[in-house]
């Protein structure tokens, strides 16, 4: 075990997670050292193990993923990880799993819900890892409690994008954290539990940090709920002509919006054609296998199309939704000015499908002219509040998930609104030692990312490249823009203090 997590006492590591920029590549180590009867103990956990997604952009030739370097954990024969826990499915908290066993690495017993393993089985026969290579596996469910080693972690329900999705409160060696996942405080969530608040109010006195899923700040500081997405669209979706189609054209790994969006279509009456990419239809093959019947749903109401042959759109007489993922729509569709209309749920995610709408003179309604249609699943600056506020404004917040330059930026709007975040701003591979009244640096070194290339064996080879910024290059050129979060911070101070000013 690293010489620095020797004393007793809880130690927490970001691996990935604290990054330069680009929020991705998703790893937490927790460890907890005791002494019991003379003797030494220690436990360590891991949560999550994503892959990074600008992987290009760190100059390695060939390169096919990245993910953060937890080698030394798993050749520590002292303290090995006694367990690796998911919060939810998406590949910047998953991937990484499926990129160390190509490399060869043996992983710790993987604790997720039942959603995130249907993901991670097709992850596991895509890349042919042979079974005898697989990790053990253990499902977990939200409201259920785990002992592993010297930990007791509880599993709370998280509002996010997909299903099981999960917090954890996680103890040990009489301090508390809770770990929040990708998460915000939304209520009103669809065929999932939502975030559990009354779960948090009851334990609120026992938590002393909250490792938070921390993404920014929009206009009314709270997160888009899922309800206001729903209404928007089914907003939108009436003002459309009977005789019109609307094109929908969803995220592929956020079931909710496949959901709400088909729920919107059912609300106008219209039937829903299924149309798009390998991704798309993948995620909506698990969706069902999940459990979720569209045609239950539909009942005699609508009619649901998986496919799109001619003669089955012409019966529906042009009175449906097209919901999917697609960059482009085929002649089947029949583009014209008259016949259709679109709804572009991301903000540039679908930028060729605009540009054959345009040419086509079809009207769309965006994300910019309608911020609810792109639902978020993370915790923004109203989200922190509102947890602090459940928490009678106890615990220090560690915020994780952004840049590390947002931590910086938003210290001032914390102090003013009584959030209590940790003094220091940690960054991937820093570890810090937690205690009642103190969160320690007690190690700083620079991170690295494992580039993975594909080696002889039908593996993968990793490379060790140092962390680094990388917006506007590689393959990821969406840039978080520093000035814009900190504009924003400012506006939202001011806005705050005149309503405080205003309310004396
Ligand atoms: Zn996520």
């Amino acid at each position: 075990m690293r010489k620095e997590m020797q004393k007793t006492g809880f130690y927490w590591q970001p691996l990935g997670g604290n990054n330069p920029d680009q929020i991705s590549g998703h790893c937490y180590q927790y460890t907890v050292v005791c002494i019991k009867n003379r003797k030494k103990l220690s436990t360590t956990i891991l949560v999550d193990l994503g892959k990074y997604d600008n992987h290009q952009a760190l100059g390695i030739h060939n390169s096919v993923a990245a993910v953060p370097d937890i080698r030394a954990l798993l050749s520590d024969k002292e303290n090995p990880p006694k367990a690796l826990l998911i919060t939810h499915s998406h590949p910047d908290h998953l991937n990484g799993i499926i990129h160390y066993l190509r490399a060869g690495y043996t992983l710790p017993t993987i604790y997720a819900g039942k959603y995130t393993f249907m993901i991670l089985f097709d992850l596991l026969r895509e890349y042919h890892i042979p079974g005898k290579n697989w990790p053990k596996f253990r499902v977990i469910e939200a409201n259920k409690s785990l002992e592993i080693g010297l930990f007791k972690i509880d599993v709370l329900a998280a509002s996010h994008t997909c299903f099981d999705c999960f917090g954890f409160l996680i103890k040990g060696k009489g301090l508390c954290v809770y770990h929040t996942g990708d998460m915000k405080m939304d209520q009103s969530t669809c065929f999932r539990p939502s975030t559990n608040i009354p779960k948090l109010r009851e334990t609120a006195p026992e938590i002393d940090y909250v490792v938070a899923d921390f993404y920014g700040i929009n206009n009314d500081g709270l997160a888009i709920r899922e309800i206001d997405t729903y209404l928007q669209l089914v907003k939108i979706i009436k003002l459309q002509k009977k005789k019109r189609k609307v094109f929908i054209p969803v995220y592929p790994t956020h079931p909710e919006m496949y959901l709400i969006a088909f729920m919107a279509a059912l609300k106008c009456r219209k039937n829903v054609v299924f149309y798009g990419n390998l991704d798309f239809f993948t995620y909506l093959k698990m969706i069902i296998e999940y459990g979720i019947s569209f045609e239950a749903m539909a009942g005699e109401r609508i009619k649901v199309l998986y496919s799109h042959n001619e003669e089955d759109l012409q019966e529906l007489q042009n009175n449906y939704v097209v919901i999917g993922t697609y960059n482009e729509i085929p002649d089947v569709f029949d583009l014209s000015s008259k016949s259709c209309y679109a709804i572009i749920t991301a903000a540039t995610y679908f930028n060729p499908l605009k540009g054959q709408l345009n040419l086509h003179n079809i009207q769309f309604a965006t994300v910019e002219k309608f911020p609810e249609l792109q639902g978020y699943g993370h915790g923004f600056w109203g989200d922190i509040e509102l947890l602090n506020d459940i928490m009678a404004r106890h615990p220090v917040f560690i915020p994780t998930h952004c840049p590390v330059f947002m931590i910086d930026d938003v210290r001032e709007l914390a102090s003013y609104c009584r959030v209590k975040l940790i003094s220091d701003t940690p960054k991937n591979n820093q570890i810090y030692k937690l205690s009642k009244n103190k969160a320690e640096l007690v190690s700083n070194m620079t991170a690295k990312w494992l580039v993975a290339i594909p080696s002889s064996s039908d593996g993968v080879d990793f490379v060790e490249v140092w962390q680094k910024p990388t917006s506007g290059l590689g393959f990821l050129k969406r840039t978080i823009s520093r000035r814009r979060a900190q504009k924003r911070f400012k506006a939202f101070l001011i806005k705050r203090k005149r309503s405080s000013y205003d309310a004396n």
